[in-house]
């Protein structure tokens, strides 16, 4: 991209703290910030766009920490295992490009075979979508987190997720490094032997390990080794102590946790990743999806359980990023990612905490937070507008009226568009 943009707007949000400057304006030159001010300190050059936004404020991009790029229908993930991966791809890709409109310009694909080669397309500037972080496919073990009992054992073996005992663990993350992953997503809980909803567990305080501390282990080793960092998916109190014991950099969902196990969360300074739209939008399916008793029933277990720890994290200080663990039509849609803000602000945090969970603390998530997710000098010009002031209005957050990735607007509102071409 070269250029010059600059936006005004009544707010500007800037710097990792969120600063609020009145009457702000921002200078974009070829993809990056140039100068974040006032509107009278920040230069106005000849040959430049602008693009003026009254009653509007102007934050950082929004990034989702956790999501799938799955590509099949939300009601029918057991198509995961067989479906064919082109038609995948090109229903990801569609709804990326929503979720890229919806304001988000960053996400992290956390499990999905396609997620590397859709973050190559979008990256070569033949499809239109956040910039991606991706895990690539899961790592599960033989009965784990992701190795589905409702399909055959042969057709589950077919994507490459599962992987056993230290040698088998190395493996999986070296062909994940050969893949194109950005980080390594491991499985660490499960339902017990009895359990229906297997993948989450039934109830959150009865998960059970998928994994010996050995073998943990041995794929962070190999992972920090290439320079990778390693997420868990770990629910109950000694799947996220597996996570904790074996060097596990990020930790998704980690609920249904004692408080010791918190305050090493808190001491160790690790991210924890919220996901509470992944259950919104299931409670939200119940009677559409006609969710029999048994799962709603899972489902509800783990909503109060979620939001007790959430509300105990937010008291004892965990860093938590957001992540909406949303993975698509019809179900949980991408671009609807950003209900992730309003939840955690229900639950709790204050807008402006919200905000920094979703732009600057997640960007940390992403490994980049040196690149993105904050408006400063220097930094990508990853940024939204949005009606109104998201510090007292969080809901603004859900229809931004600018979007601009990498210094491009990707989305405006039509007023927007006219001034651009003006
Ligand atoms: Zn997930």
């Amino acid at each position: 991209m070269t250029g010059r943009l600059r936006l005004r707007a009544d707010i500007v949000l800037a710097g990792p703290e969120l600063r609020s400057i009145p009457d702000g304006a921002i200078l974009i030159e070829d993809g990056r910030i140039a100068a974040v001010g006032s509107d009278a300190q920040v230069p106005r050059p000849d040959s430049c766009q602008s693009i003026e936004l009254a009653d509007a404020t102007l934050m950082p991009g929004l990034i989702d920490c956790h999501m799938h790029t799955f590509g099949v229908d939300s009601t029918r993930l057991h198509l995961l295992a067989t479906e064919r991966e082109p038609y995948r791809a090109a229903r990801a890709l569609s709804e990326l490009m929503r979720m890229l409109h919806a304001g988000f310009t960053s996400a992290r694909c956390l499990g999905s075979t396609i997620g590397p080669d859709l973050r190559r397309s979008i990256d070569d500037g033949f499809a239109e979508g956040p910039r991606l972080k991706v895990a690539g496919a899961f790592i599960s073990s033989t009965s784990g987190t992701w190795d589905s009992r409702s399909v055959s054992l042969s057709a589950a073996r077919l994507t490459g997720e599962v992987a056993d005992g230290v040698d088998g663990l190395v493996q999986a993350v070296r062909q994940r490094v050969r893949e194109g992953a950005d980080f390594i997503k491991l499985g660490l809980s499960k339902g017990g032997v009895h359990d229906r909803y297997h993948a989450w567990g039934d109830d959150p305080l009865q998960q059970v390990p998928t994994y010996s501390l050995e073998e943990v282990t041995a794929a962070v080793l190999e992972a920090h080794r290439n320079g990778l960092m390693v997420s868990a998916h770990a629910i109950g109190e000694a799947p996220v102590r597996l996570a904790l014991d074996a060097g596990i950099d990020i930790i998704e969902h980690g609920y249904g946790i004692t408080p010791q196990t918190r305050a090493r969360i808190v001491e160790s300074g690790r991210i924890v990743v919220t996901t509470i739209s992944q259950l919104h939008f299931h409670r939200a399916a119940y009677d559409i999806h006609r969710y029999p008793q048994w799962e709603r029933d899972a489902y509800e277990r783990h909503w109060a359980a979620m939001r007790h720890d959430f509300e105990l994290g937010l008291q004892a200080g965990v860093r938590f990023a957001l992540g909406s663990d949303l993975i698509g039509a019809p179900t949980h849609p991408l671009h609807e990612a950003a209900m992730e803000f309003v939840l955690a602000v229900e639950w709790g945090m204050s807008e402006r905490q919200a905000l920094t969970a979703g732009t600057i603390v997640a960007a940390e998530a992403l490994g980049m937070a040196s690149r993105i997710g904050s408006i400063e000098a220097g930094k990508l010009a990853d940024i939204v507008a949005v009606a109104g002031d998201p510090t007292r209005e969080i809901d603004a957050v859900r229809e931004p009226v600018l979007v601009v990735k990498e210094g491009v607007v990707v989305a405006g509102t039509g007023r927007n568009r006219e001034q651009l071409d003006g």
